[in-house]
């Protein structure tokens, strides 16, 4: 039984050879082989055509390219009996704590600015906030979000994290649900945003969670684009409510040419790459879940549709 490979528009050769250097024994096709549809039980898929999923009456399990699900999740053809599963990769999360310490420096020690100043010819220095000096919230305290948090947490920062559920002990400050919401975000002198994309989590950053943080806070989002209100986000930057943000995911990616975030002075802005899946790290996990579906067994790192995480 064959792997299905399934990301319209991105190029796979890095993850095709990946799995077959994991394991040679397993056929690894594209959509382009041609595989008759009843043959593939198992689909590695990302940004998939919705409803497609059908058209497979063998399929038993859908894997995640990475360790967003919300493409998965929110289609709701997807037949019940089909297993989901993401990725869980240690070097993912890592990636994801060098990424938002970079922004959060960035931040700190007013890099735009100075790199402003140079096209401007311009020597002039100004204070910053050092890192025992800033709070920090990480919404989404789950398998990357923690990781963050604790990596933050150890580095000097005065880290909050916030959950759905209470969760174990920490290195950093817990609150979780929200009855604690406004309380974590008291705490948070920059705001970053690790939650997946939910009915719950939709549309969760707007005017008034924005205008609960202390004033002149950043906000920094690596969840999901739909997490944002954007309008609210513009009024809270016009009003000066926040001092700025970094945006690494949006609702619609690539972000278009005319999107008004582009000219916003106060929105930086990078192409989802905060933590990029390295397929040589992962085809392994990908590789043993096949060999457990073929089995007849329970996948690792299922999802779970009701949580819709
Ligand atoms: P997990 O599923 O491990 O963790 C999710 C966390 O969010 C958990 O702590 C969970 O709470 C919390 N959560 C979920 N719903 C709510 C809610 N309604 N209220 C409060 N907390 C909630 O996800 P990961 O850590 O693996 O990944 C998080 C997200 O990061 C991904 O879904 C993806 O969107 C994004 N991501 C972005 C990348 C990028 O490059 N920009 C790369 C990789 C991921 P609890 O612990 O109580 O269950």
């Amino acid at each position: 039984m064959p792997i299905l490979l399934l990301s319209p528009g991105r190029k796979l050769d890095r993850w095709t050879e990946a799995l077959r250097k994991t394991d040679p024994a397993v056929p690894v096709f594209l959509p382009e082989d041609k595989v008759p549809e009843r043959d593939i039980s198992f689909i590695l898929a990302w940004d998939h055509p919705r409803g497609c999923f059908v058209r497979y009456p063998g399929l038993r399990c859908i894997s995640s390219f990475g360790a967003g699900v919300d493409h998965l999740v929110s289609d709701r053809e997807i037949p019940e009996n089909v297993r989901l599963v993401r990725i869980i990769d240690p070097a993912l999360s890592n990636d994801m704590l060098e990424f938002t310490l970079a922004v959060i420096m960035k931040h700190l020690r007013k890099l735009n600015i100075y790199n402003s100043y140079k096209t401007e010819v311009k020597w002039k220095k100004h204070g910053y906030r050092r890192i025992r000096e800033t709070g920090v919230g990480i919404m989404g305290t789950g398998v990357i979000g923690h990781h963050v948090a604790d990596g933050l947490s150890r580095i000097g920062f005065d880290v909050s994290g916030w959950s759905r559920t209470m969760g174990g002990k920490a290195s950093y400050r817990k609150f979780h649900g929200v009855e604690q919401l406004n309380e974590f975000l008291s705490r948070c002198e920059i705001l970053v945003c690790l939650l997946p994309l939910t009915d719950e989590t939709r549309g969760i950053i707007d005017y008034h969670l924005l205008k609960s943080l202390p004033g002149d806070a950043y906000l920094v989002n690596l969840g999901r684009g739909a997490h944002i209100v954007e309008a609210d986000l513009f009024r809270a930057l016009d009003k000066g409510l926040i001092s700025g943000a970094h945006l690494d995911v949006f609702e619609s990616e690539p972000l278009f040419e005319a999107h008004p975030f582009w000219k916003n002075s106060k929105i930086d802005i990078t192409p989802h790459v905060a933590s990029l899946t390295d397929p040589l790290s992962v085809a392994p996990q990908i590789m043993e879940n096949y060999h457990l579906v073929m089995q007849g067994r329970e996948p690792k790192n299922q999802v779970s549709r009701s949580r819709g995480y």
